[in-house]
């Protein structure tokens, strides 16, 4: 853990497994309440010094940190492979985000303007500014072990927050990486924490604490949900990147091939273990079985294995339970109908009795009774739905208490701001399976969240807002 600017140790550590090959990653040592509360405090002393800071020295570190990432580049990613088992394609973007955050954040705080407003009496002069929140606190998930915390610690350092940073103990030797590099570039003591450790104790001292002024987590809806019960308590503010179960809709005028390859790079990008996956294909029937025939070929020729090898497509799924979960979503839709057009199973023998390897599965027949059709899937199982109308697909895509992503090709612009008017999803990728970029705005509505991250709205959540009203003489 680092707090206040010290690297810490205890006694009880915590192996990280390479989810491909069984191998130990490295070691971290386990944190709990009590240095959670130092790193807090730590934070709490940083901030009158790190907010007070002109706006250029603050962004002179973020452009240090982008350097000193730029260099280490192939070792992040090849960490992030490690640690977690994405490909290594996969951990080159994430990497590539992560420096795109940074980069993006630090010209963001450039650009944090108030305003001045006309007053009702003639002696009033109002003014408007923004203000750091003040210490933040940021939980992330092991599924982008190094972008989430980009996401959450760029806008926050860049507008003058201090923070202290719980990433998930699943994948954690990224942060400490990252935090190297805040060591290494000179980052003022207590400007950014890092607590690693059992989630309980960690996130109830960040929760109870009336000093920790915000919470930013990213990960599933039910943890989201308890976060933002205990937030009352101190009346935090909240950002919530949470779950969701994306629609990804080819209607019958579509370009096939395009729909095709972009099904593939939406459902299988990181073994299909991202919140914006396309959890739901819903084809058009004129074109269900061509679509479906193409996909196969596709799924079929995809390299399995360990995400090292630039060869391997997908790597491993991040523990057993990830392996029983997607596999009983399976299970139910087979015994409810659903037809197996390619895998279906658990890999063994060879390299794969090493790791938890899925192989990329495609269900055709799928029906609204089945548990794939609303549980969230974290893993590379693509389930074909068959739709006869727009208005249809659209109800049946929208019947979900998820609104996180959506997908959708056609080559009819009319239907196309039509159907993305109607879609109840804080993103719409129309012809494009990859609408996420740190210039836009990223977020879900209903139960996949609050806020938003990137884009110049990525800022706002880390900042208050402050009327001053001055009074005088005339
Ligand atoms: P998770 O179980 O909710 O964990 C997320 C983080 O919360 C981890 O750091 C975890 O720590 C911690 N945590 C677990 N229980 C907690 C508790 N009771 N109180 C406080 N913190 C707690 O989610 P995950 O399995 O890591 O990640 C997958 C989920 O994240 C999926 O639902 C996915 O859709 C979502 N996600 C959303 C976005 C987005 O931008 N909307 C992006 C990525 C992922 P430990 O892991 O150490 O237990």
């Amino acid at each position: 853990m680092y707090i206040n600017g010290a690297w810490i140790r205890t006694d009880e550590t915590l192996d990280v497994i390479n989810p491909a090959t069984g191998e130990v990653v490295g070691q971290v040592s386990m944190s709990g309440r009590e240095e959670t509360k130092r790193a807090i405090a730590s934070a709490k002393e940083a901030f009158p010094a790190w907010s007070g800071l002109a706006v250029d020295e603050r962004v002179a570190y973020l452009h240090r940190i982008v350097a000193k990432l730029e260099q280490d580049r192939d070792k992040l990613a090849r960490l992030i492979t490690r640690e977690m088992g994405k490909s290594i394609h996969n951990a080159r973007y994430e990497v590539g985000s992560t420096i795109a955050f940074f980069q993006w954040f630090a010209e963001e705080a450039r650009r944090l303007y108030g305003r001045s407003v006309p007053a009702s009496a003639a002696n009033k002069r109002i003014m408007v500014n923004r203000q750091p929140v003040g210490v933040v606190s940021a939980i992330t998930p092991w599924n982008f072990p190094l972008s989430m915390i980009a996401r959450k610690l760029a806008p926050a350092l860049a507008v003058g927050c201090t923070v202290v940073l719980k990433p998930s103990k699943e994948a954690p030797l990224s942060a400490v990486e990252l935090f190297k590099i805040f060591d290494e570039i000179g980052l003022p003591n207590g400007v950014a924490n890092l607590v690693i450790g059992s989630s309980g104790p960690i996130a109830n001292a960040l929760m109870e604490s009336r000093d920790v002024r915000k919470i930013s987590f990213t990960g599933s809806t039910e943890v989201g949900k308890v976060l933002i019960r205990q937030s009352a308590d101190t009346v935090k503010r909240v950002s919530m990147e949470l779950g969701g179960h994306a629609p990804f809709i080819v209607f019958e005028d579509a370009d096939l091939d395009l729909a095709v390859t972009g099904a593939v790079q939406s459902k299988f990008a990181s073994a299909g273990q991202q919140c914006v996956c396309a959890n739901r294909i819903y084809v058009h029937h004129e074109i269900y079985e061509e679509f479906a025939k193409r996909l196969q070929e596709k799924v079929s020729a995809m390299s399995i294995g360990d995400g090292l090898d630039e060869a391997n497509q997908i790597g491993p799924l991040i523990n057993q339970d990830a392996i029983d979960k997607v596999h009983d979503q399976v299970e139910d839709a087979i015994a409810k109908g659903a037809a197996v057009l390619y895998g279906g199973t658990r890999l063994t023998g060879g390299q794969y009795d090493k790791g938890f390897f899925y192989c990329p599965t495609l269900l055709g027949d799928v029906k609204e009774g089945m548990k794939i059709a609303h549980e969230e899937t974290f893993g590379p199982v693509a389930p074909l739905i068959r739709f006869f109308s727009e208005e249809e697909v659209i109800r049946r895509a929208n019947d979900t208490e998820y609104g996180l992503a959506s997908y959708f090709y056609t080559n009819d612009l009319s239907r196309m701001y039509r159907v993305s008017e109607k879609l109840d999803y804080g993103m719409v990728g129309v012809n494009d399976p990859a609408p996420f970029s740190v210039q836009a705005p990223f977020g879900g509505v209903k139960e996949s969240g609050l806020g938003r991250e990137g884009g110049c709205e990525g800022v706002e959540d880390y900042l208050d807002v402050k009327l001053t009203s001055v009074q005088i003489r005339l």
